[in-house]
């Protein structure tokens, strides 16, 4: 074999791999010391175990990570004391930095010559305004990295046993902002209603009887099966499965805490054979 091919990191199954590649750190490396950097750094749905060696790597190196409030408490719990923490909240309603704020803070940190994390819940290009803050950014100068984190609806998804895409029940995948700005709904509703699509409203809790009410208007299937995932991928995690017709009636029957993620297809229907994940403990082994 030559020297060539015995790089591919794929034909080197079963020998140990020299991590170089992962030594490298484009934030602490910085050859201009005084130059600070931001790292917007996706920290997946809530299981520590989500993060990704990436994200994991720049939160042990951070000056500074300023996060909101879907970062989990493990997640948190991994950030090495000697970096200062800031909640930079983000709540329904209730902003505890105004997003403006948030984007001029992590300027005036990495100008004073900082190595930031701005860590968010799941991915930051999914409904994170990650866009936002990077522009921002990019405005004033400064280098940045942008680290992808999985994303509510694949944990969720997955922790609930509900495969999104199937050859059987689903060709696409469509995710959905379900914060609505009026009741009436600016959504496209009849391009929701497609054979074998799979819906997946993210901020949907609130909207749910009007995302429910205009399917159904569109001509979705009243028997359309629904689940509303609350806390996907925590120790919490919630299911509560239904119908189009059903599904509102049985979330507020219960208690059903935030952050909640809704999804819509015959795909939820596997679940009854899929789900697994009470059969398999969550560990809290990186606590
Ligand atoms: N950037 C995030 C989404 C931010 S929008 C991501 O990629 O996941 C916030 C919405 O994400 C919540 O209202 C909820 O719909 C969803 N969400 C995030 N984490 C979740 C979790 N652990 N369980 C259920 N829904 C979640």
């Amino acid at each position: 074999m030559s020297d060539r091919t015995s790089d591919a990191p794929w034909q080197r199954i079963g020998a140990r791999p020299a991590p170089t590649r992962y030594r490298k750190n484009p934030v602490t490396q910085n050859p201009n010391s005084s130059e600070g950097e931001v790292a917007l750094v996706g920290a997946g749905p809530g299981d520590p175990e989500l993060l990704t060696l990436k994200a994991w790597r720049l939160i042990q190196s951070a000056e500074v990570v300023l996060y909101d409030r879907l970062v989990s408490a493990e997640i948190l719990s991994l950030i090495p004391e000697t970096a200062e923490l800031v909640h930079v909240g983000k709540q329904r309603a209730n902003h505890t930095l105004p997003q403006d704020q948030i984007n001029n803070r992590l300027v005036e940190l990495a100008l004073q010559g900082k190595t930031v994390v701005r860590l968010k819940g799941g991915d930051p290009f999914i409904f994170g305004r990650g866009g936002e803050e990077i522009e921002t950014l990019a405005a004033a100068g400064v280098r940045f990295q942008v680290v992808p984190g999985i994303t509510a609806a694949s944990g969720c998804a997955a922790y609930a046993g509900i495969p999104l895409t199937h050859r059987d029940h689903a060709q696409s995948v469509r995710f959905v902002t379900g914060h609505l700005k009026n009741d009436t709904c600016d959504l496209p509703w009849n391009d929701f209603v497609q054979n074998n699509q799979t819906l997946v409203f993210y901020m949907g809790l609130v909207g749910l009887p009007v995302i429910c009410r205009q399917l159904m208007a569109s001509g979705m299937s009243v028997d359309m099966p629904v689940a509303l995932v609350s806390r996907g991928t925590t120790p919490e995690q919630k299911v509560v499965a239904g119908t189009l017709t059903t599904i509102v009636d049985l979330v507020d029957s219960q208690e059903v805490e935030p952050p909640t993620l809704v999804i819509i297809g015959h795909v939820v229907a596997l679940r009854s054979r899929l789900d697994w994940v009470a059969s398999v403990p969550m560990q809290p082994i990186l606590s």
